[in-house]
């Protein structure tokens, strides 16, 4: 279909297709069209990664927004959302207003209102819903990509439940759901009361293979000759065949750990391949990454980038992320090492992917599992770049005989498994069943179970009964905890319940959470172990010989935890210990530690620290509201503990590091000089400010505008020489002497 034949959309839109290269639709696209999604119908689209699904969506929110509606597009990684966001932004040029929205679950985003097209995760929709944004009612299309993620344990029932909240809101909803290829297209289709694009169709061939011996088998029963050298892992020897053409590789690991050894070795293999000009772009791309941090994480990734090879995990920064991905579109880097979790959304075609470890370690299983052959084939389907290659190929790795024949059996020739829905589990509908209340969406349990019925579980299962009972034993440990009432007329949110909703805690961490607030005065280490006991805490693995480490430490510091102690020989044990260990990172952070200390102490990289620190500081924010709402008088104590993890500082700073652009080390930096809070800091003597931000001018002059100098000019001001001269002594006993201002700049 030539896209001037497109029905219904903006009429500048033929126009800016064609300045991107798009003539004419791709056949799913086309067929997408052909079903009315750009005149409001409900569509799933289930086609393969790199078929241009995002086309489809962006067709159905222009269209939808022409009418005088808005679109939200919801995306299931918050690393996802900015590029998203700064994808659709180029519609800005057109008149429409493109907004994103990532932020603390507790604000309503009235902002919103005014923007067409509003890009979010699923949890942060849902903490729209909880608290009402108004503008809600006003949305005619809602878009979610990579739908099949309702399969997922953890985040799938909140995306159900917020397409069954967006829907029963707004029954005109038009709802567009696209999904990688799966077994059971239909069904979901059914679910949204969708008409179904189900395909297989891709821009550029794919072959999928098993690499074994000295030989790449393909599944058309062709063989290449792909020899190993000698010392050589298969893994390098196909990259070497690779560059051999010119081409790049993506390689899919299981771990970051594994991602970044894989990265370091495989250098080695590329280092060979670069030219001198190449090397010369690398270590710009490589200075550039040591500038985003001074970890080792940082330090490792630049070196590999060095040789032309590069990891890519969720524990990096988005800078360092950004700078991978753009130097392999650029075909500088010539290989990146991944692990899946980015792999689905992030847009880097390769010539050839290699999955290199196809099991993965899974905690509640307790060993290896294999990966599901739809995760494999998504990862398989970012070979090929449209216009570049003539085809893609994606490989597995077998070691043996046999294991060749079971790749090909499991993933090669295999159909991806069909999608099932994961609210019937407790956790799940703890946290749903007391929002769908508190919002109103349900008052009594009958109206509880009718609102489920709009889920896909509802869909799937034939068994009311089961849903009835899970439903039973929830409303009853919420009743328990005062969350919920049941009176005659039906059931109600206590005003602690609407509390705990609106703050998007999970119920069972609330009720945690004020138990150990009970408890009496709360430290900072305290409320930190308190906060990462809840189950909305990721906590740090005890690694062997640890258990001893920090059985010690509880017992050191018994009188600051709060709440009741399990014994040594209890199941909960270790994961109170795991909470210990996570506290005191954050304890360390809010120390002044430096950072790559602290990732080199736990393990870690630095994007790590980061997502701990947002977590806390957004858990112990919902402890303040729920000590004001109980009136436990602990309100202060638990503000300090969440500035200072916050800001990354002792309690001295607080004042001064909350000032925009001073972070943890300058806040220290101009403490030593003797402006120790925010109000000296709009007083100063500009040339001690000036010293003790190291000569800095551009920086001097923005902290001191943001803290409201009269004259923040640095115009004919020279450094402070006595401060300087502190201050070279102070950089000479650092060991490492870094600007580096606080984790926001990361
Ligand atoms: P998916 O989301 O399905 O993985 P994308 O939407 O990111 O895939 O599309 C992959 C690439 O294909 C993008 O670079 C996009 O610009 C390009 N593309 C999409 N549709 C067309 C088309 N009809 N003609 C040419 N290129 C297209």
């Amino acid at each position: 279909m030539d896209i001037a034949e497109i029905p219904a959309v903006p009429e500048w839109l033929t126009e800016h297709l064609r300045d991107q290269g798009i003539e004419s639709l791709y056949p799913p696209q086309a067929e997408a069209v052909e079903r009315g999604v750009t005149q409001g119908e409900n569509l799933v689209a289930a086609i393969p990664t790199a078929s241009g699904k995002t086309l489809i969506a962006t067709l159905a929110m222009l269209s939808s927004v022409d009418r005088g509606g808005k679109a939200l597009y919801i995306v299931p990684l918050r690393a996802l959302a900015s590029e998203k966001q700064e994808e659709f932004a180029e519609f800005e040029a057109y008149g429409l207003d493109v907004g994103v929205t990532t932020g603390n679950y507790e604000s309503e985003g009235g902002w919103l209102a005014g923007k067409d097209i509003i890009v979010a995760t699923s949890e942060k929709v849902d903490s729209l819903v909880r608290n009402d944004a108004p503008w809600l009612d006003d949305l005619s299309c809602v878009v979610t990509d990579e739908v099949h993620l309702v399969d997922d344990g953890e985040r799938g029932p909140t995306l159900e439940v917020t397409l069954a909240k967006l829907r029963s809101l707004n029954p005109d909803l038009q709802t567009v759901a696209l999904s990688a290829t799966i077994g059971n297209a239909d069904k979901l289709a059914d679910w949204l009361d969708a008409e179904l694009v189900d395909s297989d169709w891709r821009p550029i061939d794919l072959k999928k293979g098993v690499h074994y011996g000295d030989a790449l088998q393909l599944e058309d029963g062709s063989q290449k000759r792909l020899a190993v050298d000698r010392n050589e892992e298969q893994t390098a020897a196909v990259v070497r065949d690779t560059l051999a053409e010119e081409g790049s590789t993506l390689v899919f690991v299981n771990s970051r750990k594994n991602a970044e050894a894989a990265a370091r070795r495989l250098a080695n293999t590329t280092g060979k391949a670069v030219t001198g000009e190449e090397e010369e772009r690398l270590a710009e791309i490589a200075a550039e990454i040591r500038d985003v941090s001074d970890t080792d994480t940082s330090a490792d990734l630049a070196d590999a980038v060095e040789k032309g090879a590069a990891f890519h995990h969720a524990g990096l920064s988005r800078e360092h992320r950004s700078l991978v991905e753009e130097g392999f579109r650029d075909r500088l880097i010539k290989v990146v090492c991944a692990t899946p979790t980015l792999a689905a959304g992030v847009n880097t075609p390769s010539r050839r992917v290699v999955v290199r470890d196809w099991r993965r370690y899974d905690g509640t299983a307790g060993g290896m599992q294999p990966l599901s052959v739809l995760e494999v084939h998504q990862m398989m389907g970012r070979a090929g770049r449209p216009g570049r290659d003539p085809y893609g190929e994606a490989v597995l790795v077998a070691s043996s005989h046999d294991e060749l024949d079971e790749l090909f059996e499991r993933y090669v020739w295999a159909d991806p498994e069909p999608v099932r829905s994961k609210l019937a589990a407790e956790p799940a509908l703890r946290t749903h069943i007391l929002a769908t209340v508190a919002s109103g969406f349900a008052r009594s349990r009958e109206g509880l179970l009718d609102f489920l019925d709009g889920t896909l579980y509802a869909e799937q299962t034939a068994d009311r009964r089961r849903l009835e009972t899970v439903v039973d034993d929830v409303i009853a440990y919420l009743d328990v905890n005062g969350f919920l009432e049941q009176t005659a007329e039906g059931l109600s949110a206590t005003n602690l319940g609407h509390t705990v909703s609106r703050l998007y805690l999970d119920p069972m961490s609330a009720a945690e959470i004020i138990d150990g607030l009970e408890d009496g005065e709360p430290t900072p280490l305290g409320l930190y172990h308190l906060v990462c006991r809840t189950p909305d805490m990721y906590q740090l693995y005890l690694r062997s010989g640890e258990d001893e480490e920090y059985t010690m430490l509880a017992y050191e510091r018994e009188d600051e935890l709060l709440g009741a102690a399990p014994s040594e020989f209890e199941d909960g044990f270790e994961d109170w210990l795991s909470a210990l260990k996570t506290a005191r990172l954050l304890e360390d952070w809010a120390s002044e530690l430096d950072e790559d200390e602290i990732t080199e102490t736990y393990g870690i990289g630095p994007g790590d620290i980061r997502g701990k620190v947002d977590t806390a500081q957004w858990l112990l924010g919902a402890a303040e509201s729920l000590a004001a709402e109980l009136d436990l008088g602990v309100g202060s104590q638990i503000r300090e503990a969440r500035l200072r993890v916050e800001h990354g500082v002792r309690e001295e700073l607080v004042d001064l590091a909350g000032v925009r652009g001073v972070g943890r080390k300058r806040a220290r930096r101009l403490y030593d000089a003797g402006i120790e809070d925010r109000t000296q800091l709009r007083e100063a003597d500009k040339s001690v400010v000036l010293a003790a931000l190291r000569g800095r001018e551009k920086t001097a002059e923005n902290i001191l505008e943001n803290a409201g100098h009269r004259n923040p000019s640095m115009d004919a001001v020279d450094a402070d020489e006595e401060t300087a001269a502190q201050a070279r002594e102070a950089d000479a006993t650092e060991e490492t002497a870094d600007d580096q201002a606080n984790l926001g700049d990361f």
